[in-house]
This record gives structure tokens, C-alpha cells and sequence, in this order.
């Protein structure tokens, strides 16, 4: 994966575009198929949102077309965790949605009728319960939602650890490489240009994150994404409290490998509608409607556009102030927490499409270009099932799930935008 001298293949069965966990899991499954694949990256494995994410592995309060392939995805977890030589902090220690009140117990009746019918098991907790879960529990929260068997993993090692098996496994996971352009002829994928040379293949599959949508609008294609910046701070160690994921109106906080917590804002995102992304704003007015609360918009502080070699890595810093009003939350809502010191912040950011669930699909205008974007702030948990779900569609093998949520068509052909849960 070092970059001296970086030598490129002329052909691959599989091009893959984006390091991160898209990318990263459909090489996995790709290769365990045996077919060749290269992945181009232009900065470094999982240097963006999958190395900075909260870490939860959630099946809690997702899409309803999402939560069978993030179930699956749960139990990949635990095979890709078994078969790594390293601890990625791979748990299944459960996640809680901590409610104040009746009304906040209420969010979650949309995702309550149907998940049992799943199989997942999801309850509802009483105080009472809660306190069995968490004795120290602040007397705020009166009753959670809780899933037991979710689970959590380490952002900066996961993602990391799964190239690495795979580079000594002989895949080609080409760091500080950017792919410039998605090469096409006569409507059929012929390769891609990176910044090192042309590599040939009549397969790519585009998993760019915050980028996709430049990479996309060169081969003609319309995808309209947003960047939103999160911002996470991680914990000095600290007494247990709850060993695995939970959040509530105003913070979330979830248990790391190292004794800490990673702990973020529940409801403060920050938006950066650069010029180039002016154009998709109407695509999102009714995300922005429901989640105004918590967004504030900013003069775009990083450029994201189409030179990919500008920014090897996207990384944000978080202000002051929002790393003071994490502490503050923190500290406010769970007392416990009081002597713990911050011992790191950073950010994120977020590539969100307008109804808050990705693209998993082909575009129907070029044959051979595969896309997996736009996890608008949850591809962590569900990273493997998706990789699995692309690996499988790429080889034309059929799939149980019904992916039509996840078409790309869905912003172009006129149908109605319907909102996933919240980002
Ligand atoms: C602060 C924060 C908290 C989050 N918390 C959670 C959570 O708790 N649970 C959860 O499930 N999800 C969470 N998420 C979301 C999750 O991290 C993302 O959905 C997921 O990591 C997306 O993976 P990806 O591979 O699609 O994108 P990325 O990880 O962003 O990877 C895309 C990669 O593509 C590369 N790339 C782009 N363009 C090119 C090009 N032209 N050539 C070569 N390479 C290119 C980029 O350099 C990048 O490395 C969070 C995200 C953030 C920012």
C-alpha cells in the first residue's frame, strides 16, 4: 500500500474508486470470489468518513429497506473480525435510544412496526429496566429503546486492517492514487484515468463518498449530494457506564477499545453548500425542512469539487465551540461524566443525498459503472452488507433484498422523495 514508485496495473477484472468502507468491503467479496480487483485511492485507506465516524454498528432505527441488509451486515462484521489477525473492537454490546418523555419514546413508532417482523429484537425499555442496564442512568431518561445484539467497532482501525489482509492477500489497493475520470466508450465502462496512468477494465465501481458526485457529473450523470460535517471527540478513559451505543435528544456517546468514549452532538450538523453543490439544494429542501434544528449552514471551509488530487484527505477541523458545547452536553446530561477530560476532537464529513438512504445501483446510461454512495451518516454499520450486496451484483448473481430504494433513478424519474430516519 506504500506509495514509492507507485506502479499501476493496465487491467483489472474489478476497478473500484474510493477506499473507504464501500470500497474496501466490495474488494473483500470481491476477492473472496476470485476475481481481480484494484482499488484506487487518493489519500489514504478509510482517511475519510470511515476512519472518523461515532463507530456504531447499528440496526436500531434504520430504513426499512436498509434493515435486512444491515442484519446481514451484523453478522459479516463478526466473520470479517474473526478472520483479521488485529482487534478492530468488533462488540455486540447493544445500542440505546434514550426518551425523556412519551413523545420521544414516540419517534420511534414508525420503526417499531416493523422491525419485530424482521426477527430483530428491539424493545422498549422502562425505567426500571433501564436502571438494570445502566444503575448510574440520569434520572432524565425515564425509558429507552434498546437492541441488544448491535453492535460497535473502532472507525481508525477497522476499515485499515480489512486493506491490509487484503494487500497481503495480493489485492491492489493503490493509496495516494486518484482517479481523474471514468473512462467510456460507445456507452460501456473501457477503464479509468488516475493520476498515474490508465487503468483498463470494463467494471468500476464508484464508492468516492463526499466526491461521487463529481465523479459521476464527468460521465454525465446527476447526483445530487450534500456535505455536512460532524464533529466527534473521544473520551480519556473513564468509568463504565454503558458498554456499548447510546444517545439521546442531545448527546451520544459510545464505548471504545481503550477504556474512553467517542462522543458527539445529537443534534448539531454543520452545512456546507459549496457553489458547486448550489445546484442539488432544491433536491433537499424537505431533509432541510425536518432537520432544520439541528443544521447550520457555513460558508464552505474546504473545497470539494472535481480536482481530486487537492485534497488527498478531507479533514475538517472542528471549532472550539463545538467541541465546548460536546463537553458541555456531555456533562449536562450525564453527570457521571463530570472529571472526564476530552482528549481528542475531529470531523467529518458527511456525503448526505436528499431521502437519506444511499445509492446501491447501476447507472442504466453506462453499462459496466457500479455505484455505492451516498450513506448519509450510517455506511458504517451497514459497510459490509453492502460491499457484499455490490460484490454479489456485480458478478450478476441475484439478491434477495428489494433494492428499488436504492436506485439511482429514484432523483430523476419523477418519483416521489421518500425521507429515511434522520441523519
Ligand atoms: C462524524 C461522523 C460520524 C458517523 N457515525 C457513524 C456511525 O456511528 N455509524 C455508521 O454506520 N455510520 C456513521 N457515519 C457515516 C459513515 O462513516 C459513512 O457513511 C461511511 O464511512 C461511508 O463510507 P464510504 O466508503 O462510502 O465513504 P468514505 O469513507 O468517505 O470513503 C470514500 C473514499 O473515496 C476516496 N475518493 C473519492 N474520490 C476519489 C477519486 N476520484 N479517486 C480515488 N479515491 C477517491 C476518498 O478519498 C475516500 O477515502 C458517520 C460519519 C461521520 C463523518
Amino acid at each position: 500500500m506504500s506509495n514509492a514508485a507507485l506502479e499501476i496495473p493496465d487491467s483489472s477484472d474489478v476497478i473500484i474508486v474510493g477506499g473507504g468502507i464501500a470500497g474496501i468491503t466490495a474488494a473483500w467479496f470481491l476477492h473472496k470470489a476470485g476475481i481481480q480487483v484494484t482499488v484506487c485511492e487518493k489519500g489514504t485507506v478509510a482517511g475519510e468518513q470511515s476512519g472518523r465516524n461515532w463507530g456504531w454498528i447499528r440496526q436500531q432505527g434504520r430504513d426499512q429497506a436498509e434493515l435486512p441488509i444491515v442484519m446481514e451486515s451484523l453478522r459479516l462484521w463478526q466473520d470479517i473480525a474473526d478472520e483479521l489477525d488485529e482487534d478492530i473492537g468488533f462488540r455486540r454490546e447493544g445500542s440505546l435510544y434514550l426518551c425523556e418523555n412519551e413523545a420521544d419514546m414516540a419517534n420511534h413508532d414508525r420503526f417499531m412496526a416493523f422491525a419485530p417482523a424482521y426477527g430483530l429484537e428491539t424493545r422498549q425499555l422502562n425505567r426500571r429496566q433501564l436502571e438494570d442496564l445502566i444503575p448510574q442512568c440520569p434520572e432524565r431518561w425515564q425509558s429507552a429503546l434498546h437492541t441488544p445484539d448491535d453492535g460497535r467497532a473502532e472507525p481508525s482501525l477497522a476499515v485499515q486492517a480489512m486493506a491490509r489482509k487484503l494487500s497481503q492477500e495480493g489485492v491492489e489497493i493503490l493509496e495516494n492514487c486518484a482517479v481523474e475520470k471514468i473512462l467510456i466508450h460507445n456507452g460501456q465502462v473501457s477503464g479509468v484515468r488516475s493520476e498515474h496512468g490508465e487503468i483498463r477494465s470494463s467494471t468500476v465501481l464508484c464508492a468516492g463518498g463526499a466526491w461521487t458526485t463529481f465523479l459521476l457529473k464527468a460521465a454525465g450523470i446527476r447526483l445530487p449530494q450534500l456535505t455536512v460535517k460532524a464533529s466527534v471527540a473521544r473520551t480519556a478513559p473513564a468509568p463504565l457506564l454503558f458498554n456499548g451505543n447510546a444517545s439521546g435528544s442531545k448527546i451520544s456517546f459510545r464505548r471504545r477499545l481503550d477504556g474512553g468514549y467517542s462522543v458527539a452532538s445529537s443534534d448539531y450538523l454543520e452545512v456546507f453548500p459549496s457553489t458547486a453543490h448550489l445546484g442539488f439544494l432544491p433536491d433537499f429542501l424537505p431533509l432541510i425542512k425536518t432537520s432544520w434544528s439541528k443544521l447550520r449552514f457555513r460558508i464552505p471551509e474546504l473545497t470539494i469539487d472535481d480536482d481530486f488530487t487537492r485534497q488527498r484527505m478531507l479533514d475538517p477541523i472542528p471549532s472550539n465551540k463545538t467541541v465546548a458545547r460536546i463537553k458541555a452536553k456531555l456533562v449536562d446530561r450525564v453527570p457521571a461524566f463530570a472529571g472526564v477530560e476530552l482528549a481528542e476532537a475531529w470531523s467529518g464529513m458527511i456525503d448526505a443525498l436528499p431521502d437519506v438512504v444511499p445509492v446501491l445501483d447501476q447507472a442504466a446510461a453506462v453499462r459496466g459503472l457500479w455505484i455505492s454512495t451516498g450513506f448519509s451518516g450510517h455506511g458504517f454499520g451497514i459497510g459490509p452488507g453492502a460491499g457484499k450486496l455490490m460484490a454479489e451484483l456485480i458478478q450478476g448473481k441475484p439478491v434477495t433484498y428489494n433494492l428499488d430504494r436504492f436506485r439511482l433513478g429514484r432523483f430523476s424519474d419523477g418519483s416521489k422523495l421518500v425521507l429515511g430516519p434522520a441523519i
